[in-house]
């Protein structure tokens, strides 16, 4: 196992997030306790000492069960890592309340990583109002030594994650984000690499292989890889592509079964990152993948001052490329498109096309918009 240096610890460059927990058959989501316990023992002998769990996480059943298993082993043989559930806004009553169930939950008397959940549109001003005071807590419980390290995890857009290092960066000590060689454009995690760099704040990555879809290609590009690479699989290639950004400490996978651990495992036993070569092809990839379901907007911005109506058009784009590719866009884009004000939706496009008249690449953005509403309001497509 690789490890990295994080100030005085050493912590395994591959990490177990406690998301996607095997679950007993026809029990209607019963977390498999045995078959965790077997997860957890193969991966501590693997040299992985790095837990991701979160409040929510199984229906709230994720901190309990990695908190009873881990419970099993020595303190200073794991790292659990879990989060303040700021998305549910009502949580800001109970912050103390919560934090004591949380260790209680986990079975511990401090946590090694604790992380505001997703900062994002709906959540930031909770987070950073000082009456609220969750900063504040937090700080107080690290200054205790109940936290030992204080991060941040975000889906949010960068003008969001730049107010929240503008307010609280020196004091965030990591980020975890979704990066992975489709996402770099497709969800723009490039522009979060490169403001986490601004701050010097290292990166924790989730959703390496994008919830299995990286680990599973279409045949003909997992041939792409296999001619570049032939010993690699699909998933491997994900990880080496990891591999390339030294910024990254930990990277996390919901691994959930014993294959999938030992594999990553052996993946992580040594670093071999991608070449400038090798990533260039994962990029020629990752556009083939994408052309068909999503608009080429560049974010040029050249659109937006036309907008009778001020809509963030290359963002409502972003997120519409992240629908139509996902088939729904998973809880990114209603979680997204709830925070935007009425007045800001897709559907307060007028269809007035003035914006296409500047667009230097041809979009067709009234009828994406219109497109995007019904979808997003289930109705049927006109066409
Ligand atoms: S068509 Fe829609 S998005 Fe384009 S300028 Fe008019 S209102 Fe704005
Ligand atoms: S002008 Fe076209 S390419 Fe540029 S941001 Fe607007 S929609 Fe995207």
């Amino acid at each position: 196992m690789i490890y990295k240096n994080f100030r005085e610890d050493k912590i395994s460059a591959l990490g177990l997030g406690c998301m996607r927990f095997p679950t007993v058959e026809g029990s209607g989501g019963e977390v498999d306790m045995d078959a965790v316990r077997r997860l957890v023992k193969l991966a501590l002998d693997g040299g992985i000492n790095y837990f991701d769990t979160a409040w929510a996480y199984h229906g709230g059943r994720s901190e309990r069960v990695i908190g009873e298993v881990l419970s099993e082993y020595p303190r200073e043989s794991y790292r659990i890592a879990t989060k303040f559930p700021g998305y549910d806004l009502s949580h800001f009553n109970r912050i103390e309340e919560i934090f004591e169930e949380q260790l209680k939950r986990c079975r511990v008397d401090y946590f090694d990583f604790y992380l505001f959940h997703n900062v994002c549109e709906s959540n930031i001003d909770a987070y950073l109002d000082e009456d609220r005071g969750l900063f504040k807590f937090l700080s107080e419980q690290k200054r205790r030594g109940r936290i030992k390290h204080l991060g941040f995890s975000t889906h949010g857009r960068i003008g969001t994650v730049r107010r929240f290092l503008d307010a609280y960066g020196k004091d965030m000590e990591f980020c975890q984000i979704q990066l992975n060689w489709l996402d770099w454009k497709l969800q723009d995690a490039k522009a979060k690499v490169e403001l986490l760099r601004e701050y010097n704040i290292p990166v924790w990555v989730m959703e390496p292989v994008r919830g299995g879809a990286l680990a599973r290609l279409q045949p003909e590009h997992s041939a792409l890889l296999r001619e570049a690479r032939a010993e690699a699989s699909d998933a491997e290639w994900a990880f080496r592509y990891i591999q390339s950004f030294p910024e990254v400490i930990v990277t996390l996978s919901g691994m959930s079964s014993e294959e999938q651990i030992s594999e990553n495992i052996k993946t992580f036993s040594e670093e071999k990152p991608t070449s400038d070569k090798e990533t260039a092809l994962l990029y020629e990839i990752a556009a083939k993948m994408t052309e068909k379901d999503t608009l080429p907007c560049t974010a040029c911005r050249y659109c937006t001052d036309y907008c009778p109506r001020g809509l963030d058009i290359p963002h409502i784009i972003q997120l519409y490329n992240e629908y139509s590719y996902s088939g729904g866009g998973g809880f990114l884009v209603p979680m997204a498109i709830g925070a935007m004000p009425e007045d800001k939706k897709p559907s307060a496009c007028i269809g007035c096309r003035r914006c296409e008249s500047v667009c230097p690449q041809n979009i067709k953005i009234s009828e994406m918009m219109s497109s995007f509403a019904r979808r997003l309001a289930k109705e049927p497509e006109d066409d």
